[in-house]
């Protein structure tokens, strides 16, 4: 184990918790050890959702818990530095992307926030129909009940922010299992949301083995929504499993950009530099398959490439790095064999330097190859040339992933083309689909997901209508 490193416990009830068997968390850059971790089964989960019962037997007022929200950004304001560079190390990140990172939770907190002060219903028009004459009718909303979040390893904090914000701004206690890999952020944030003034129960957090925690989350009645963020596997046999459970999916995908001849293609190509490597391609909407009109082909890969070549591997601690690690051996190698099997031609990267996979760029692989039509998350795009927009529109939509799409383009029949065109829960015009700000409706269509993020939208989720008749003297 690193001399720096810490033990944390599991929080259950308000309280700090051993279990005597611990997860260890390792650096995905150095491979040392920065921290043990109590590690949680089926009996902590179930205590943890005991306690999540009991805390909410004593609801919050909306003043308190928007209150409490705030608070929390002042403390990921006032730690920003510590924040960051825990992400930085438990997920391999590059400082200057966890740096980001940090700043986006302070946002999801500060709009869920807004959200608990502003959660109501809405009145009926009930003298609309001859029925309701002489009745009044509103919905109240009303918490769902507890929520099971789980969470993946490359959005540590603000992943985990974009489940437990809303649920507090909801009024529902979570029960949160952070994945293995990282869940220091995590373990950070209740820890914030304690010293801001959540009374005890309201968050849960239980790090461990994953199918024993699924299982609670899933057999236990008292859980009302699962939300998950993750993979398509584990995500759609969570939501088959629990058919009377909300189950909520922010899924993977193998994010297309498209660039028209008529783009700036300079733009074009530094959006895709910055957008396909940033944290190894490790995020869910991490540039993946570019489709070039002919017209534009040979300028953007020769704008492109140059600019990837610049990017630079190495440390995630190190201020200035663009691309690090990807999370673990298995993930590098899988990576490496996918670019080893394509038909495609590798115009930059596709090796190792020192232990890291360096920023790779195919051009024209087949449809079929993996790199074309699973998503690779790791720092690997591709180029192909194709003939029309509508072609380019074609092929982004030949995959099972509808997460976030894009188009750069001059012309706006061509940007509505796209936006119409594209089967996709969100379509960028001149910016990178990787764009996201974490007030926007967020999520995927076919296997990318069902559900949509952001506060507005996940406190709706964690919320159902309660309809009140009034009928009037
Ligand atoms: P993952 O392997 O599916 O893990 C996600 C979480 O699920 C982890 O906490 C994991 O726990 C847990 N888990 C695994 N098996 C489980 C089971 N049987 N029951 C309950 N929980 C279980 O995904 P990942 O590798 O961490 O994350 C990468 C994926 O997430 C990519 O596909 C990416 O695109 C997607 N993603 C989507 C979004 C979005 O918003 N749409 C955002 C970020 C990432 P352990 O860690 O203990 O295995």
């Amino acid at each position: 184990m690193a001399a720096t490193a810490t033990e944390r416990k599991l929080f259950v009830g308000g309280e700090w918790l051993e279990t005597g068997d611990w997860l260890e968390v390792r650096s995905p850059y150095s491979g040392d050890v920065l921290a043990r971790v109590a590690k949680a089964g089926a009996a902590e989960t179930r205590r943890a959702v005991d306690a999540a019962e009991r805390a909410m037997q004593e609801p919050l007022p909306a003043n308190k818990r928007a209150e409490i929200l705030v608070r929390v950004v002042g403390a990921l304001g006032r730690r920003h530095d510590e924040v960051a560079r825990l992400i930085s190390d438990e997920a391999g990140k590059p400082l200057k992307a966890a740096r980001v990172e940090a700043q986006r939770a302070m946002s999801t907190y500060t709009f869920a926030a807004v959200e608990a002060r502003k959660l109501a219903g809405d009145m009926v028009p009930m003298d609309a129909a001859q029925a309701g004459e002489g009745k009044l009718a509103f919905t109240l909303r009303r918490p769902v009940g507890i929520v099971g979040a789980i969470s993946p390893f490359n959005f540590p904090l603000n992943l985990v922010a974009h489940k437990l914000a809303p649920a507090l701004a909801a009024g529902c206690a979570v029960v949160l299992k952070p994945a293995s890999q990282t869940p220091l952020s995590a373990l950070l944030l209740a820890e914030l949301e304690e010293e801001a003034g959540l009374p005890a129960g309201w968050v849960n957090v239980v790090a461990g083995a994953a199918s024993e925690i699924g299982d609670v989350l899933v057999e236990d009645d008292r859980i009302k929504l699962i939300t998950f963020t993750g993979s398509g596997p584990v995500g759609w046999k969570l939501k088959e499993r629990a058919p009377k459970k909300r189950v909520n999916l922010e899924l993977g995908n193998a994010t297309p950009v498209i660039v028209a001849a008529d783009a700036d293609v300079p733009l074009a190509a530094t959006k895709v530099a910055q957008n396909a490597f940033s944290f190894a391609g490790q995020s869910c909407i991490s540039v993946q398959r570019v489709y070039v009109e002919r017209g534009a082909y040979d300028e953007f890969v020769a704008a492109l490439l140059p600019l990837v070549d610049a990017l630079k591997v190495g440390d995630p601690g190190d201020e200035d790095t663009d691309v690090g690690p990807v999370i673990d051996e298995g993930a590098r190698d899988r990576i490496l064999e996918w670019i080893r099997s394509t038909s495609g031609e590798v115009l930059s990267g596709g090796d190792l330097e020192g232990e890291l996979i360096r920023p790779t760029v195919i051009a024209n692989p087949a449809p079929d190859d993996k790199v074309s039509c699973e998503e690779v998350f790791g720092p690997v795009c591709t180029v192909t040339a194709v003939d029309s927009v509508a072609e380019a529109i074609d092929l982004a939509n030949g995959t099972r992933y509808g997460l976030q799409a894009g188009i750069f383009t001059s012309s706006l029949e061509n940007a509505l083309r796209a936006a119409q065109g594209l089967e996709f829960g969100g379509v960028t015009v001149n910016e990178a689909p990787t764009f996201r700000s974490d007030q926007m409706p967020y999520g995927g269509v076919k296997d990318s997901g069902n559900t949509r993020e952001g506060p507005h939208y996940a406190v709706r989720e964690m919320t159902e209508e309660r309809l009140v008749v009034v009928e009037l003297p």
